[in-house]
């Protein structure tokens, strides 16, 4: 007999289970889709709200790559995730202030959310101090409204260029949020030229993080090489946390 805890923990492994599949058969039609190899694409599971113990049955499917948008929440969930013993590469994907600049490197392989030059020259700072490279990608806005973050395009190059020189910081690629309320094929397909003419500037700045649980077809479609799924893997959040 299991007891009650061990059940609990069945059952959430079996729906991760489910769910996982359920994306990655997703990734691999929209891939065939678009021509391209199921491989190109990597999947990040974004666990914000949710406990160390998903992260662990995660790690047990095969997850490698975990997603979070606050500091508050990320630096304690993947110390914990450490002591349990996995291995696992962390992306901040969330607004990140200059003030937690200093925590995100230490726990962070990739930023996506690099939107302005004072974020790159402190977590170039902070990188260095503490021994450590961070992987950074631009945000790009593809609304033009200021609010949920981003560079303007015509400020892409400029911070490209910055990140690329500062120690401590290796330029990834670039990174964007669909627009809400418009079709988001022709936003990842503008990030998609931002994307080409970064690589133009800077040839190792391959990774294109976009696509969620509602849009990653889409974007897999524009040449995403990084989907961020929340929703479709651990199931629906509060819904006070966006
Ligand atoms: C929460 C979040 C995701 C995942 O969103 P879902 O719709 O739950 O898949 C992806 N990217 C960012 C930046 C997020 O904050």
């Amino acid at each position: 007999m299991l007891n009650q805890s061990e059940f609990a923990l069945q059952e959430r492994t079996s729906e991760l289970r489910a769910n996982l599949a359920a994306v990655r058969d997703r990734i691999d039609r929209a891939c065939r889709r678009a021509g391209r190899e199921a491989g190109d694409v990597h999947l990040i599971a974004v666990t914000k709200t949710f406990p160390a113990s998903d992260v662990r049955i995660l790690a047990g499917l095969g997850i490698t790559d975990i997603g979070e948008n606050r500091d508050q929440e990320a630096a304690p969930k993947s110390a914990e995730c450490r002591r349990l013993g996995l291995s696992l590469r962390w992306h901040f994907v969330g607004q990140l202030q200059v003030n937690k600049c200093a925590s995100v490197v230490r726990y962070c392989d990739v930023v996506h959310s690099v939107d302005r030059s004072r974020v790159a020259e402190a977590l170039a700072s902070r990188a260095r101090s503490a021994g450590r490279t961070i992987t950074c990608l631009i945000q790009v806005r593809l609304d033009g409204a200021p609010g949920r973050g981003g560079a303007d395009p015509s400020d892409v190059p400029g911070l490209a260029e910055l990140i690329a020189e500062r120690d401590g910081l290796t330029l990834g690629g670039v990174m964007a949020v669909a627009p809400l309320g418009e079709p988001p094929r022709p936003a990842f397909r503008a990030l998609r030229d931002v994307a080409n003419r970064l690589r133009s500037d800077h040839p190792g700045a391959w990774m294109i993080s976009a696509g969620m649980s509602g849009d990653l077809d889409d974007a897999i479609a524009e040449g995403a090489t990084h989907v961020r799924v929340g929703t479709a893997l651990l199931g629906g959040r509060p819904s006070f946390v966006r």
